[in-house]
């Protein structure tokens, strides 16, 4: 704006001047050194000089002590070419002055001045309004963008991270509120797992102490009582037995411990083979065959070859707690049916029922519980220890495999396996 300004200014007045040198030079033309009686010049300065540099009237100053004005830049283009103009400093460097010069008919040459302001004086004083103006602006953008910022912060400031829907906020950050409350209920569902768990753990522990609290109790005891020789020596084999017993106990529970937390952790050969089911039943119900011969108990195999991917150990367990179960349940001269269907949508379905005592309705949920026994004094007296189902229930976790029970009391269970 300042350059603009001070060259638009500059040119106006160059006219000006030229202006009023015209009028100048047709007085003087005409009427010679009178002209200049009584001349009202304002800002004007004039000066009249002769063809070989001397001055003939000076309106500022006295002409005696004027150095010769040949030299001048206006006055060698007016001896040149009958008009000149330039413009120079003074010495304060705030101000300049135009000269503009025209040669007359007899050779001699008049010039007008006049000062303009330098383009540093219009920096400093003509614009110093708009520097105020310039200034306040700041002052109020400062205390408007303060305010503002205030403003569009606060409603984030009042959020509550932990429930990010309770406080209304912006629109625009509605999908970003979305994102954290749903990561907060993710958050709290994961701490809940984490207690769960903590809690399902300690609660374990304490179930597996107490489990092998008990037949250490009776092993120790009686032992004690023999190494005392408090036992008569026709006792002796009844109380090795309980031993043998418990002992044995001790050592399934441990088994079972182990399998179940494999299971738990992952721990277990992940790598699925095509297995034919069929066979693997007919191997567990082989292996079951002394045990349920005791108690006089028929085992029957139903179906034919049916291939699924699985784990062996794992189907073999699964297969082999369920019909331990159907066995140990049992009533004598009963017996447990495995079928095998192949046939529906394909999808492989393994069936073991057993004519024996039943489970309640109520305890049907809770079977599959760790350490869960409908009749704890049974299972113990059939070596159970708690945790067959459990097994059962994550291994067909690992395979995907769902089951149900359907039981009626002193009529049988039927355990359904669908792969
Ligand atoms: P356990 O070692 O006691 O057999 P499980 O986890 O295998 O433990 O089974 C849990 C409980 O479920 C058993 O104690 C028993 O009361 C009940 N149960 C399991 N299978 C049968 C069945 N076929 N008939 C009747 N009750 C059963």
């Amino acid at each position: 704006m300042t350059i603009t300004f001070y060259y638009y200014s500059k040119d106006s007045q160059i006219n000006q001047l030229k202006n009023e040198m015209q009028l100048v030079s047709r007085g003087v033309e005409l009427e010679g050194i009178d002209y200049f009686d009584d001349l009202e010049l304002g800002e004007f300065r004039i000066t009249w000089i002769k063809t070989d540099g001397s001055v003939i009237y000076d309106s500022a100053a006295d002409t005696s002590s004027m150095e010769n004005h040949l030299e001048r830049e206006e006055i060698k283009q007016a001896i040149e070419s009958g008009y000149g103009e330039s413009s120079r400093y003074s010495n304060t460097m705030l101000q300049q002055y135009i000269y503009v010069a025209q040669k007359l008919d007899d050779g001699t040459i008049i010039r007008l001045s006049t000062t303009q302001n330098s383009i540093w004086y219009m920096l400093i004083k003509v614009f110093y309004p708009i520097y105020i103006v310039f200034l306040l602006a700041i002052i109020l953008s400062i205390v408007i963008a303060f305010s503002l910022s205030k403003k569009i912060v606060e409603p984030l400031n009042n959020m509550d991270i932990s429930d990010p829907k309770s406080v209304k906020c912006y629109k625009e950050l509605e999908p970003l509120l979305e994102r954290l409350n749903y990561q907060q209920i993710q958050l709290k569902k994961d701490k809940e797992e984490i207690e769960k768990n903590a809690n399902f753990r300690q609660e374990f522990t304490a179930n597996v102490s107490h489990e092998l609290k008990t037949p250490l109790h009776v092993i120790s005891g009686y032992s004690e009582l023999m190494k005392n020789g408090m036992v008569q020596s026709e006792d002796i084999k009844k109380f090795a037995e309980t031993i043998y017993n418990e002992s044995r106990r001790m050592s399934n529970l441990v088994e079972d411990i182990i399998e179940l937390s494999k299971l738990d952790t992952g721990v277990v050969e992940v790598k699925k083979e095509r297995i034919d089911i069929y066979i693997l039943c007919q191997n567990v119900l082989d292996s079951l065959q002394s045990v349920a011969d005791e108690k006089n108990i028929s085992l029957k195999l139903r179906g034919s070859s049916c291939f699924l991917m699985g784990i062996p150990n794992i189907l073999y367990g699964i297969i082999y707690n369920i019909c331990d179960n159907a066995i140990k349940y049992n009533k004598k001269n009963g017996s447990v049916l495995v079928e095998i269907n192949n046939t529906a949508n394909l999808h492989p379905q393994v069936i073991i029922s057993d004519t024996g005592i039943g489970i309640a309705k109520e305890d049907i949920e809770r079977i599959f519980e760790r350490f869960y026994r409908v009749d704890k004094s049974r299972s113990r007296e059939m070596g159970g220890t708690g945790l067959g189902l459990s097994i059962v229930k994550h291994g067909l976790l690992i395979h995907k495999a769902t089951i149900n029970v359907e039981s009626t009391l002193n009529e049988g269970s039927r355990f359904i396996i669908n792969f």
